[in-house]
């Protein structure tokens, strides 16, 4: 596994964070659409904030079970804990510094039925 570091757009939140990057997941839900997601898969306990942790806010919709946090100064959404399983977190795949996003397969989740 690679360790790998990542930030919003502001810098303010700064986080890394330990995986098998083999592809992308892009989730047709309401929010993942509308944010223009791709995600890579993380567990949480191999994800790490370095700094920022106060720029973060929290958003929550519909079930209240999934925690989908974004930098409160540039916007940017970082991660989500994932409803379904929350041990595993969703990365916003273009905070990520030096992963070539163009060259992974894209894996369609269908978080709009489930
Ligand atoms: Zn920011």
């Amino acid at each position: 596994m690679q360790r790998y570091l990542a930030s919003c757009h502001c810098g303010n939140v700064k986080f890394a964070f330990c995986t098998q990057v083999d592809e992308l997941v892009m989730c047709n839900c309401s929010l993942c659409t509308r944010r223009n997601a791709m995600m890579l898969t993380v567990r949480r306990d191999a994800l790490q904030i370095l700094s920022g942790e106060d720029s973060l806010t929290l958003y929550q919709w519909n079930t209240h079970a999934a925690r989908h946090y974004f930098c409160t100064r540039c916007g940017v959404y970082t991660f989500h804990q994932r409803r379904i399983d929350p041990e595993v977190y969703g990365v916003n795949a273009f905070c990520v510094e030096g992963l070539d996003v163009a060259a992974l397969p894209v894996r369609k989740m269908d978080g709009r039925s489930r």
